[in-house]
């Protein structure tokens, strides 16, 4: 048995994508989708325990909650304090984060390493940290972080320093997104440009925080994290110009095949799943 913990869940796809990974693979298992508010973390994680459960995904509100209940965490969900996936190891209860592998490998996928790359990262929320955390950990040279001077400002200082702290290698930096000048001249000298803002989704659908198209050259790749839209405005635009990009619904089945990896050792097969359920 595994599981989706969080709220709301009814509308994830994610026990059709597990469900669909068992019968590939004949494994007699079975995911399900559990509504849990994040006061009743605690209580999800000890039914994990008591029902032998292999493990369970984490969502929104609980990605932060489980963390008091388990054993010990990888470091990249350390660093970030944010779990998205539980593994039951006989008894033990190992915390980790898969967006950001998510991420790397969906750029892995396309030919792309984040190895001794510059990265203009764009957003400060879960999505971008858990970029942020995976890419420097996986020897990023440099990632440039911009951020709206909002609520998510201060927290994104102080995690930038836990980051800093885990991967002291990869040069760290914030900057305000609405600086235009400072954005344009780190995308010059970037190798990577990546939106982790809910800019490109509704009710920012046909937004992009990249209003000057002539900032995109060929040799840029471009990635987002939204994935409905299948294709931002932001990623049609690069491509448009000749960029390399990746998509949001990449990094989110990459994530789900690094969880699948933990629990099975076995390789989910990601295009398959993204024509027949995203598609
Ligand atoms: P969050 O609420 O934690 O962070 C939101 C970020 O967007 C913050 O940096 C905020 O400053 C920025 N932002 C919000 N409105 C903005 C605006 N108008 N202009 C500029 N910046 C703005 O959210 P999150 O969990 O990080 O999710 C962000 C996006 O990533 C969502 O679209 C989510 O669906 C997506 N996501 C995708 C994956 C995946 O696997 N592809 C995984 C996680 C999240």
């Amino acid at each position: 048995m595994l599981g989706l913990i969080g709220t709301p869940v009814a509308h994830s796809k994610s026990p059709a994508m597990y469900n669909y990974c068992f019968d590939k693979f004949d494994l007699n298992w079975a995911y399900l989708a559990f509504d849990v508010p994040a006061e009743d973390a605690g209580k999800a994680v000890a039914a994990i325990r008591t029902l032998h459960m292999r493990g369970a995904n984490v969502t929104m509100p609980c990605k932060n909650a489980v963390i008091p209940f388990l054993d010990e965490l990888s470091p990249a969900a350390k660093a970030i304090q944010a779990v998205n996936t539980i593994l039951n190891e006989n008894g033990r209860l190992i915390g980790h984060n898969t967006d950001g592998c998510g991420y790397t490998q969906n750029l892995r996928r396309n030919g792309v390493d984040v190895a001794g790359k510059k990265i203009v990262l764009l957003g400060g929320g879960g999505a971008a940290s858990a970029i942020a955390i995976q890419a420097a950990l996986e020897g990023a040279a440099e990632i440039a972080v911009f951020n709206l001077r909002d609520a998510f400002w201060e927290r994104v200082s102080n995690g930038l320093k836990s980051i800093s702290q885990a991967a002291p290698g990869c040069k760290l930096s914030l900057h305000d997104l609405s600086d235009r000048n400072e954005l344009k001249a780190a995308i010059d000298r970037c190798d990577i440009l990546s939106n982790a803002t809910r800019v490109g989704m509704a009710p920012y659908e046909e937004q992009s925080n990249i209003t000057d198209l002539s900032w995109f050259r060929p040799d840029l790749v471009v990635t987002d994290v939204v994935y409905s839209p299948e294709e931002t405005k932001m990623l049609r635009e690069a491509k448009a110009a000749g960029c390399r990009t990746c998509d949001g619904l990449g990094m989110l089945l990459c994530q789900g095949a690094a969880a699948f990896r933990l629990y099975s050792g076995l390789e989910m097969p990601v295009e398959q799943i993204r024509q027949l359920l995203y598609r």
